[in-house]
């Protein structure tokens, strides 16, 4: 059993065989899917796609590349879509200083308001950083206590350690089968089994072999089968503990 703890199934990408890539996963042995919301649009989308599939559950927030939309009717929004049936988590939310698509003011604004959301609502945080890392952990930590997962993580082993301290779960993505990836793979290595995740982010980040095609939940297989080269465990382990973790954390299943 596995799940895909990051997927964007909601996206037009899969409008034409949603169907299938679902079946396609499930033939794979990924039993459930956390699709998560990147607008309000999708975050809704999401939803609906929760309640038509038994093994979709959602998350609700607002990427911080459309943080320069989050005024108060926004959160408002928003607060009404964390209530909905199989929500599951608040994000994906947090920094993104590489592309800077909003303004960082307004990214630490929306960031500091959906923080204060899963608080609220006792739910955890998926968190997207990039080129931000210290400050996200900043932020994290002034807000502790909070239950978070760092989302297709690409950091150093510094963000690795202080994500760690605080008692975050790491999700790892396809792009760590790359063959440029070395270093992202050394963070696989130094992240307990016990805190780690798989996501496959789809439809983003095709694993290698793959690469400028699609890419879709099934490929959690493929991932499962990396970590367990890397950390010498077998494939059945990663996915009993990678699930386990998964579940916890989630609340699913
Ligand atoms: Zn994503």
């Amino acid at each position: 059993m596995l799940v895909d703890t990051h997927c964007h199934l909601d996206f037009s990408e899969f409008d034409a065989d949603r169907n299938e890539v679902i079946r396609r996963a499930e033939d794979a042995g990924i039993n459930y899917f956390v699709n998560i919301g990147a607008t309000l649009d999708s975050s809704s989308a999401a939803c609906e796609l929760a309640s038509k599939y038994a093994q979709v559950y959602s998350s609700v927030g607002v990427h911080p590349h459309d943080a320069d939309s989050f005024n108060q009717e926004a959160e408002d929004r928003l607060r009404g879509l964390a209530l909905k049936d199989k929500v599951v988590a608040i994000g994906e939310t947090g920094l993104d200083y590489y592309r800077n698509l909003s303004s960082q003011g307004k990214q630490l604004h929306a960031f500091g308001r959906q923080i204060k959301l899963a608080k609220d609502l006792k739910l955890p945080l998926v968190i997207h950083s990039r080129q931000a890392d210290e400050q996200v952990v900043q932020v994290l930590k002034t807000a502790m206590p909070v239950k978070a997962v760092i989302h297709c993580f690409s950091g150093d082993e510094a963000f690795l350690r202080a994500c760690l301290d605080l008692g975050f779960l790491i999700s790892f993505t396809c792009n760590i089968t790359y063959k440029k990836a070395q270093g992202l793979r050394d963070m696989v290595k130094l992240t307990p089994l016990d805190r780690l995740m798989l996501e496959t982010d789809a439809p983003y980040l095709s694993p290698e072999g793959f690469r400028g095609k699609r890419n879709e939940p099934m490929h959690i297989k493929l991932l499962a089968e990396t970590v367990s080269l890397i950390k010498g465990a077998s494939v059945e382990e990663i996915a009993d503990k990678t699930t386990r973790n998964a579940k916890g954390f989630f609340k699913i299943g």
